[in-house]
C-alpha cells in the first residue's frame, strides 16, 4: 500500500497569552521564510524529500479572533482532510485547542513535549489559559492519557506537584535523552517548546534558559520516537529576540524533521 500520510503546515500567529513579552505571533512568517529559502532544501537528514508528492502542505495562518475555538477548528479542518497538523506558534497556550482537536480524532494520545518549563501551572497571574498553563487544562480534560516531559529544568513545588498529580513521565535534563526507554505506543502528539534547547543554540525565545539541550540532542530524540507522531506544534519562537536568525534557523530544521517524523 502506498504511503498516503500527509502534514500540513498551520500558522498560529497568536501570543495574547504570553506572560511577559509579546512578538511569538511573528514566528510562523520567519519560519516559513527559512524553511522555503533557496538557502536549503527540503530534504530531512534522512533524506525524506519533503517536497515531493505534495508531502508537505502548506497551509493558511489561523485568524484568532476567538480562544480556544479557532484554533481548534483550524486544527480539525487538516484532520478532517486526512492529514496531520504541524502547526508554528504562537506561544505554548496554543497547544491545548490543537490537542482538543486531535484527541478527538485519537482518543488515547500520549504528548511528548520539550521545553525548560513544565507549563502546569493551575493558573498564571489569574489566566487559565496562559502559555504557563496549558498542560494542566490538557490534563485536566484527559486530552491526553500520557504526558512525557522533556528538558526541564525552571520549575517550582506547585509544579512539580502538579507533575505528581498528573503522573507526568519526566526525562530529567542532564540525563541522556533516552526516549526509547520509555516503550511508547499508540498515537503521539510532539509539542516542542523552543526553550528547552540552550540559549546558545536557541536564544531567541521569551524565556530563555541556560543549561538547556543541543540542537543535536533534541533532533536524534525526534527521530527515536515510534512512528506512530499523528501532531505536533513548534512554538514560543520569538522573532523580535532573535537578530542572527539562528533561533529561526533551528525551529525550520525542526519543522522539516518533525514532518519526516510524521510521514514515517
Ligand atoms: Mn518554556
Ligand atoms: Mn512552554
Amino acid at each position: 500500500m502506498p504511503n498516503t500520510n500527509r502534514v500540513t503546515l498551520l500558522g498560529v500567529p497568536f501570543d495574547a497569552n504570553s506572560s511577559f513579552a509579546r512578538g511569538t505571533a511573528g514566528a510562523p512568517a520567519a519560519i516559513r521564510a527559512r524553511l522555503f529559502s533557496p538557502a536549503g532544501n527540503m530534504h530531512t537528514e534522512d533524506l525524506i524529500d519533503l517536497s515531493a508528492d505534495k508531502r508537505l502542505l502548506d497551509g493558511s495562518d489561523v485568524e484568532v479572533s476567538t480562544f480556544p475555538d479557532d484554533i481548534t477548528a483550524a486544527a480539525q479542518n487538516i484532520l478532517n482532510a486526512g492529514s496531520k497538523p504541524l502547526a508554528l506558534g504562537g506561544d505554548h497556550s496554543i497547544s491545548y485547542p490543537l490537542l482538543q482537536a486531535c484527541s478527538g480524532k485519537y482518543p488515547s494520545l500520549t504528548v511528548v513535549q520539550f521545553d525548560a518549563h513544565p507549563d502546569l501551572y493551575h493558573d498564571f497571574e489569574g489566566n487559565k489559559w496562559s502559555h504557563a498553563s496549558p498542560f494542566a487544562r490538557i490534563m485536566e480534560d484527559g486530552l491526553a492519557q500520557k504526558l512525557v516531559q522533556c528538558g526541564i529544568r525552571a520549575s517550582s513545588i506547585h509544579l512539580r506537584e502538579q507533575q505528581e498529580r498528573f503522573n507526568v513521565l519526566p526525562l530529567p535534563i542532564g540525563q541522556p535523552l533516552d526516549i526509547g526507554r520509555l516503550k511508547l505506543d499508540g498515537p503521539i502528539y510532539v509539542s516542542i517548546d523552543l526553550d528547552s534547547l540552550d540559549p546558545a543554540f536557541a536564544p531567541g525565545v521569551t524565556h530563555p534558559e541556560p543549561g538547556g539541550l543541543t540542537t543535536r540532542e533534541l533532533i536524534d530524540a525526534i527521530k527515536a520516537l515510534p512512528a506512530n507522531v499523528i501532531g505536533g506544534d513548534i512554538v514560543e519562537l520569538n522573532p523580535l529576540k532573535d537578530p542572527s536568525g539562528i533561533t529561526t534557523a533551528a525551529a525550520a530544521k525542526l519543522v522539516k524533521e518533525l514532518a519526516g517524523k510524521m510521514l514515517g
